[in-house]
């Protein structure tokens, strides 16, 4: 009986099988030293961020960089046969719709619980899958100012009052970063007010909705749009530019942060979680909690212009701290993400294409 134990294991390590045996054999369940990190960032810090991480634990990083929507696609294709251990995306919109199709899974940290913020995670309830933020990132309104009054557009709302008709651009609101801001303002104000600011926006548009954030910031220099809506950090972006093109669109465009004596600033985040057939699960979570490090949260966030999601932590980006602090808005980055579909529901209603 011993014997015949002995020989199917033998067998089974020679194929390299282990399932319904790792008990009886520990010496097959070695612990992995390999991360397979799907993700839709691709800046050059990060490749100091990875191999720090390799020199502290001696987890070789495998990356699959794409897109957001490559990267969500090939996750579905993959189904329960990928190999990705950790997925990191932007935006709580996209989050929750990888959240929705199953591609994370719960784990226990007490290092990320802490660190953390609440409004700036999933919800632990519903669906049994968790994603985390970590960095942060702000929905402002950048104008002309040389000829707009900026007391006329500081807030999202004043964006979709008459008076800024044919003044204002954005892009695509069906685009993740417009649902979530949408969707941030369906949570905090309810869907009949949403619904008319949106056609309000729809009625003040200089042009119909195109192109990237970025685009929306040139077109204020160039004089077609009075007053967008972007990302901080591609004014950041633009302000640590050392082209002269870039340097006349900062010098013409003025910041607003918005919602200051109300709601505050939307916000949202860049993140991730542990995907739902990691194989190297230990190694997943080693990295998600590596990444909400002191060192590694100035890296992360620095990579892309954004803030550290972990509070205690200082940016030392010169343009993000020229910038200056704000009122942030306090909504569950969760509920947003799930808005999302109360949002696009608002905009077909009203033509916001
Ligand atoms: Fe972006």
């Amino acid at each position: 009986m011993l014997s015949t134990k002995k020989s199917l294991l033998a067998i089974v390590s020679t194929l390299g099988l282990s399932v319904g045996l790792t008990a009886a054999a520990p010496a097959l369940s070695q612990p992995s030293q390999v991360l397979n990190l799907y993700s839709a960032r691709h800046y050059q810090t990060d490749e100091a961020l990875y191999a720090e991480f390799t020199k502290q634990t001696g987890i070789k990083i495998n990356r699959i960089e794409a897109d957001d929507n490559a990267l969500l696609e090939r996750l579905r294709s993959e189904g329960k046969n990928s190999p990705a251990d950790v997925i990191l995306m932007v935006d709580a919109a996209r989050l929750w719709r990888a959240e929705i199709d199953g591609l994370f899974q719960p784990i226990q940290s007490k290092v990320l619980d802490t660190r953390i913020p609440k409004n700036f995670r999933s919800n632990d309830i519903g669906q049994g899958s968790q994603w985390f933020g970590f960095s942060s990132r702000a929905r402002v309104i950048v104008y002309d100012k040389a000829s707009i009054n900026p007391k006329t557009i500081d807030t999202y709302e004043k964006l979709a009052e008459p008076a800024n008709k044919g003044k204002v651009c954005t892009r695509s609101g069906s685009h993740p970063y417009m649902l979530s801001l949408i969707g941030a303002m369906y949570e905090l104000q309810g869907e009949a007010k949403t619904e008319a600011w949106a056609k309000g926006m729809v009625a003040n548009m200089a042009r119909a909705p195109k192109g990237g954030d970025t685009d929306q910031i040139r077109a204020v220099a160039s004089g077609e749009c009075g007053v967008v809506l972007t990302n901080s950090y591609y004014l950041a972006r633009l302000m640590r530019s050392t082209k002269p093109a870039d340097m006349q669109v900062v010098a013409k465009v003025g910041l607003i942060w918005p919602n200051q004596n109300g709601s505050g600033t939307h916000m949202n985040i860049s993140g991730g979680g542990v995907a739902s057939n990691a194989p190297n699960k230990a190694a997943a979570i080693k990295f998600l909690e590596y990444l909400a490090s002191d060192s590694a949260q100035q890296y992360f966030a620095n990579g892309n212009n954004e803030w550290p999601i972990v509070k205690s932590v200082k940016t030392s980006n010169e343009a993000l701290n020229k910038l200056g602090s704000f009122k942030q808005e306090n909504v569950s980055i969760a509920s947003i993400g799930k808005n999302q579909i109360h949002a696009q529901k608002i905009l077909d209603r009203v033509s916001y294409k």
